[in-house]
């Protein structure tokens, strides 16, 4: 039903505005007039859209608290958090480096900045934009790296839980549930009541995705529709895509690459799964995350997905993609170094390794310390043009596709994210099958 709920949603944003606008000349009244109506009606569409993504991003901070707690709890004592804690870091980081090294290499050999852009066009866009983006960028301009490694020191340790909560910032809430969980694991039956509470909380919380879940082909096509129809509309998206098309051929290309080859390289590697069909078993949350461009708001999908649908163990799911969500962005690390290759190309500066690697490095960080909400890889990658001495004003040329790319780059995180909950799992010891009940040594309940 999501499947379909999009592709109408698709269809509808060009064709409607196509159908409706090509009997009036462009510039006239009649044009304008119906151009706003369309706009007013993408708007009421687009806002049911809005009202089942807050409904998603109610669940997340609850479920990421609770969801964390238990999945210490599940483990029995913190100190056994070190193994699989260190291949979930192992792994988010290994996968996003990859993610870096193929855009750098798709980057490189399609060359997307040299002689696809039409060069007038794209100095009048920086002329206009330019000093907007240079503007809100003076801190980076001023701190540059260090800026990142301040932020992600301060994204781990707040001084107001509650403040985080209320701004989203998902990362303290973890840190805090792990510390907390794990003074639970050591206070033995003192605690045993609010153990009890959390785990039954994570039970009451998951049911209410599910029933959120319900609505999700309606929520999905109202912001489809609603985002895609208000862009096609205003006619500036596909004038833009026309000027940048190779380089967006390149990030969703390299995406696609990074998801359809790379991960299920890894994941069947490292756990015999079938990738093919792991991919179809989190189809719905890859949906949501390209729907909502968020990793967060889709958190809650992506963990009834790996549990319900792939099988992962819960404890697995319950830190693995909560961390994912916040640090892991395979997507957007790879979209930050081929955005800032494609406009060094533009400019005919030629990157040497050595700043490529900057842009590798920079281009991690940056997409570990972005946000899982819509177009967080815009703010950090200034950081990555920055580090180059590239001058930021030159992103204005990518800005108006980016919120059309950042649903694929979106989908790759959450991928990367689940295929990391899996990965886990099957690090951890299997439990015990169950005994059939004929054999007579079995101890086990039925
Ligand atoms: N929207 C992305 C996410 O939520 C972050 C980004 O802008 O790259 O995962």
């Amino acid at each position: 039903w999501i499947v379909i709920a999009i592709v109408a949603a698709i269809a509808i944003s060009t064709i409607l505005p196509w159908f409706a606008l090509s009997g009036a000349e462009q510039g006239s009244d009649a044009y304008a007039e119906r151009a706003e109506s369309l706009q007013t009606l993408f708007e009421i569409i687009g806002f049911g859209g809005d009202i089942f993504l807050r409904l998603l991003k109610m669940m997340v901070v609850p479920l990421v608290v609770v969801s964390v707690m238990s999945g210490i709890l599940g483990l029995g004592d913190v100190r056994k958090l070190g193994r699989p804690g260190l291949y979930t870091v192992g792994f988010y980081f290994l996968t996003t480096v990859l993610a870096v090294a193929l855009g750098l290499v798709m980057v490189n050999i399609i060359r997307p900045g040299v002689g696809t852009v039409d060069a007038t066009k794209a100095e009048q866009i920086v002329a206009e934009k330019g000093a907007e983006i240079e503007g809100g960028a003076a801190n980076v301009e001023e701190e540059g790296i260090g800026m990142i490694l301040r932020n992600l020191a301060l994204m781990l340790f707040t001084d107001n839980l509650i403040m985080s909560a209320a701004n989203g910032d998902l990362l303290p809430l973890i840190v805090f549930s792990i510390v907390f969980a794990g003074m639970l694991t050591t206070l033995g039956e003192r605690v045993d009541t609010i153990t009890k509470i959390i785990d039954q909380f994570n039970h009451a919380i998951m049911a209410f995705v599910l029933l959120l879940m319900k609505a999700a082909p309606l929520g999905i096509f109202c912001l489809v529709a609603g985002r895609f129809g208000r862009e096609m509309v205003a006619g500036t998206f596909v004038e833009t895509m026309q000027l940048v098309w190779w380089y967006s051929i390149t990030v969703i290309g390299a995406l696609f690459l990074h998801a359809l080859v790379t991960l299920p390289i890894i994941l069947w590697v490292t756990t015999r799964r079938n990738p093919y069909l792991f991919i179809y078993q989190m189809l719905q949350a890859l949906l949501t995350a390209f729907s909502t461009a968020s990793s967060s708001a889709t958190l809650p999908v992506t963990m009834e997905c790996a549990v319900d649908r792939a099988g992962i163990s819960r404890k697995s799911v319950d830190f693995v993609t909560p961390l994912g969500a916040t640090i892991n962005m395979d997507g957007t690390a790879l979209y930050e170094a081929v955005a800032a290759i494609f406009i060094a190309q533009f400019l005919g500066m030629d990157l040497s390794l050595g700043q490529q690697l900057v842009v590798a490095v920079t281009a991690t960080l940056a997409a570990i310390g972005a946000a899982g909400i819509p177009e967080a890889g815009l703010v950090t990658m200034l950081i990555v043009l920055h580090a180059v001495g590239l001058p930021l004003k030159y992103q204005a040329i990518i800005l108006p596709v980016d919120w059309f790319l950042d649903r694929f780059r979106t989908a790759v995180n959450v991928f990367g994210d689940a295929c990391g909950a899996a990965v886990v799992d099957s690090s951890f010891p299997k439990d015990p099958q169950p005994q059939p009940p004929s054999t007579p040594t079995s101890t086990s309940e039925p």
